[in-house]
């Protein structure tokens, strides 16, 4: 039996690069997401469609059943590790770093350290393998800040160019992980619609190598 597929998307940065991918597997939405509040999409195929939500949200609507296939930063699925999904493809997009930061010079305190970062789970596990102890200080934004008002001594968070870090008196200093963009697919839905949904990772596959 098959049904219908739906399509989750990383709204922003990773959309505009996550699009041509899904043409190149044949999947075009009819409508310009830049130039829509629309959630919900209709692709070219009248059985699928797409919907463009925050990359937090995507790994939760796959491992629910929601969507069928959802494009996610990894730095996101380090996050929420699920067992309802597979990841089947690494787009190649998006690609930055989860480092450790601190300001520039600062070495490191003795005794607990005080953490600040969205990514608590994957900092929590990278200073537990390297034997420091740690306050983790949840934040949703701007952790740049948190090293300046001496909320903490370091924080953890995306690196890309480094220019944000370097703007607010910065360094990057440890690697914890490579990051870019996965494709997942629900179980379950691979189960039921396996043959479609592995040729459309099997296009979009191609088109990563090509690139
Ligand atoms: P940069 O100044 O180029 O190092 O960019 C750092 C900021 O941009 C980070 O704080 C992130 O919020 C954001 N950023 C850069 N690249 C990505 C990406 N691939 N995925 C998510 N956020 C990113």
């Amino acid at each position: 039996m098959s049904k219908g597929l739906t399509i989750a998307l990383t709204k922003g940065r990773i959309l505009q690069e996550t699009l041509p991918l899904l043409a190149a597997a044949g999947i075009e939405l009819t409508e310009d997401p830049k130039k829509s509040r629309k959630l919900i999409f209709d692709t070219n195929h009248p059985d699928i469609h797409v919907v463009i939500i925050r990359g937090v949200d995507v790994p939760t609507y796959v491992q629910f059943g929601a969507a069928d296939i959802g494009v996610a930063g990894r730095d996101i699925l380090l996050e929420d590790p699920s067992d309802r999904f597979y990841e089947l493809v690494d787009l190649g997009i998006a690609k930055c770093r989860l480092m450790t930061a601190a300001l520039v010079g600062k070495t490191r305190p003795q005794g607990r350290l005080r953490v600040a970062t969205k990514f608590t789970h994957s900092a929590k596990r990278w200073y537990a393998s390297k034997g420091i102890q740690v306050e983790l200080i949840k934040l949703y934004g701007a952790m740049e800040l948190a090293p300046l008002m001496n909320l903490a001594d370091e924080i953890v968070d995306i690196v890309d160019t480094g220019n944000t870090l370097k703007a607010n008196g910065l360094e990057p200093r440890e690697n914890i992980a490579d990051i870019s963009s996965r494709l997942i697919v629900n179980k379950a839905s691979m189960r039921v619609n396996h043959d479609r949904i592995m040729q459309i990772a099997d296009k979009i596959q191609q088109a990563v190598n090509n690139d």
